[in-house]
């Protein structure tokens, strides 16, 4: 799940991204609304959390042109303006939630969740592949039913390997999936993520096959009953 915050208080901004990404959510930071305008327009985003007053382009219009492109993603207004008219106004320019600060980010995780559940069809929520099992919106794993231990990033990385099972993901793939914007990323950094997670998968059948100069897929290991 790949979240864009648009918040332009630094403080509060590094406060969400960090509980967030703790959470195994990956999180692109930006802190103007023409930023947020030009970000969105890439498409890559599951979810959006938008703060209302930004420099340069104001939130409702970010939102306006956003739905202007037809883009579904589910938005989250995060904002001091707690007047009635601007509830009324984000809603009706096609946001899916509203908060006002100051919240607790345990209420944001738990709106978040509540967003992306019903985003998705009911049957997607939770992605199999062979002994594995993926909660999408409680973000954890089992294999066999026993919880699986994954850092955020080796969830993120199995994550976009389930969801595109028997497809061949190429390592710009897994970045975009796995890291903000402007994360330092090198190569050899997604191969070790590789080698942790396949360490602790293969135990039930699943292993992650790399294949040469395209990229990397899920493959069932023929060993496990
Ligand atoms: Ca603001």
């Amino acid at each position: 799940m790949r979240l864009l915050l648009v918040e332009d208080d630094e403080i509060l901004s590094d406060g969400i991204s960090k509980a967030l990404r703790q959470a195994g959510y990956t999180v692109d930071q930006i802190m103007s609304g023409a930023d947020a305008d030009l970000a969105l327009a890439s498409n890559i985003f599951d979810l959006l959390i938008l703060d209302l007053g930004l420099p340069k382009l104001d939130g409702l219009e970010v939102l306006r042109r956003l739905r202007a492109r037809k883009q579904t993603l589910p938005v989250l207004i995060l904002t001091a303006r707690d007047r009635l008219e601007d509830r009324v106004m984000g809603l009706d320019f096609g946001a899916d939630d509203y908060l006002t600060k100051p919240f607790d980010l345990p209420e944001l995780e738990a709106r978040i969740r509540a967003m992306i559940r019903r985003q998705m069809a009911a049957g997607e929520v939770e992605v199999s592949y062979g002994a594995l099992k993926l909660d999408t919106v409680g973000r954890r794993v089992t294999g066999n039913d026993e919880l699986i231990d994954l850092s955020a990033r080796e969830l993120a990385l199995l994550e976009v390997l389930m969801l595109r099972a028997n497809n061949v993901v190429n390592k710009e793939q897994l970045i975009e999936h796995m890291y903000g914007f402007g994360e330092e990323v090198s190569h050899n950094a997604i191969e070790v993520n590789i080698h942790r997670l396949r360490k602790k998968i293969e135990p039930y059948g699943v292993s992650v096959k790399a294949i040469r100069g395209l990229g990397y897929l899920l493959s069932e290991s023929v060993e496990h009953d």
